[in-house]
């Protein structure tokens, strides 16, 4: 092992009560040490193509440019360890309160962030059914931070958590009983920390409290999402069993009749791991469009005239639109709706697509202002009126930051 931090944690003087977050995938780790109370960040940073002799370390220290490292074959402890090592260099005497995890899958174990032992661990391995691809990694930046700092408290704040509110007749599916209670399927949600974080910040933007609020929240970025929050609590959304229900997204499908699986089986021959594939990987977007998964090939396109793109882009307006006017029956009123990922903070275009879609929900665009607001500055981007539309970016890493300090110091 490479040698281990000194400095860390528990070093007197310099910032106190720092957090580093991390968010481990399969092949990736993407990481950053920042202030809870400030979202200040020190460092940021991605390992990626883990596993592979092309691995590389992508490393920014505020505020320098990214410089990056080579590190052959590494893994999650190979990147946990360079960081560290990094941070006790460069910040001799920082307190480092604890390292925060994305961790996606909670079940219907999690309702809330949790500070990590081996109990915590076994029911995060249990969830691993359910997301093959993302627990075993969450749990593998973990076991690598443990290994490298035995005794840096760690919290697990999860991506399901936020939707456990959910009443039965909005998580249920119509299906045999024993789906339910012998395999657990049911609709869970993803992508809980940015629907929390945003709605939060909406409630401070609006200057009213969460807890009198009626909120969807959506979440457009590479996956996309949205939620019905009632007075602080997620009562319903759009992702389910897995993130690939609902809407539409890059190279997801969202919502398909389930009789196509069987059909297409039938027509093509491809079994259930195949068809799954398809319509995680080269649907969406991408499957309409046939120019890209990214919003703005799309939006270029339809502007150029490609009619294709057109359509992906009529479809993905169209089935939020819906989506938004539906999670409306959970909350009886709605007073604000708020737009947030990569395509929610950047695209003007499909924010004001939306919004003329939704005209009689009482929305009404501010060209202005949707024009102006974006990533750098949030904002209403509505005109004045019982129901408003706000840009809100999400920070996903600092409200993980901030769980971890709430659970560590029993804030
Ligand atoms: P995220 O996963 O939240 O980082 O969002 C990534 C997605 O945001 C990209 O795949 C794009 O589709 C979209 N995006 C980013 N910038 C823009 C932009 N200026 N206009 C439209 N879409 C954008």
């Amino acid at each position: 092992m490479a040698s281990v931090s000194p400095g860390l944690p528990g070093g007197s003087g310099g910032s106190d009560g720092l957090v580093l977050v991390l968010n481990s995938g399969s092949s990736s780790v993407k990481f950053a040490l920042l202030a809870p109370e400030t979202g200040e960040r020190l460092i940021a940073g991605i390992g990626e193509r883990l596993g592979t002799p092309e691995a590389v370390l992508r490393i920014q220290q505020f505020p320098a440019a990214a410089v990056e490292e080579r590190l052959p074959g590494g893994s999650h402890l190979a990147v946990v360890t360079r960081v560290l090592d990094r941070l006790a260099v460069e910040y001799p005497g920082v307190h480092l309160l604890g390292a925060g995890h994305r961790v996606v899958h909670g079940g219907e174990r999690f309702t809330s962030s949790i500070r990590v032992d081996d109990s915590v661990m076994a029911a995060v391995r249990s969830c691993s059914h359910l997301a093959p691809l993302h627990n075993p990694a969450n749990l593998a930046g973990i076991e690598a931070v443990r290994s490298v700092l035995p005794d840096l408290p760690q919290v697990a704040v999860f991506d399901t958590a936020f939707h456990q509110t959910m009443p039965p007749h909005a998580f249920r599916y119509a299906v045999p009983e024993e789906w339910y209670t012998d395999y657990g399927v049911r609709r869970y949600g993803f992508h809980g920390i940015s629907h929390r974080f945003v709605s939060e910040q909406a409630a401070a933007l609006l200057g009213r409290p969460l807890r009198d609020l009626r909120l969807v929240t959506v979440h457009l970025g590479n996956g996309c999402s949205a939620a019905a929050v009632r007075d602080g609590v997620s009562v319903d959304t759009t992702m389910g069993l897995t993130p690939l229900d609902g809407l539409v997204m890059g190279t997801r499908s969202g919502d398909v009749d389930p009789g196509v699986l069987g059909y297409m089986a039938e027509r093509t021959g491809m079994d259930a791991g195949q068809l799954t594939r398809v319509l995680n990987l080269d649907s969406g977007l991408q499957g309409l469009s046939g120019v890209g998964n990214d919003m703005r090939t799309i939006e270029a396109a339809a502007a150029e005239g490609n009619e294709r793109a057109r359509l992906a882009l009529e479809v993905f307006v169209y089935r939020l639109s819906k989506a938004i006017a539906g999670l409306v029956v959970g909350l009886e009123r709605l007073d604000a709706l708020v737009f947030t990922g990569g395509i929610g903070e950047n695209s003007a275009v499909v924010r004001s697509l939306v919004l003329s879609q939704l005209g009689f929900l009482g929305l009404a665009e501010d060209t202005q202002a949707n024009a102006d607001h974006g990533r750098r500055t949030g904002g209403r981007i509505s005109l004045a009126g019982p129901v408003l539309a706000l840009v809100v970016p999400t920070d996903e890493e600092l409200l993980i930051a901030r769980d971890t300090a709430r659970v560590l110091t029993g804030g």
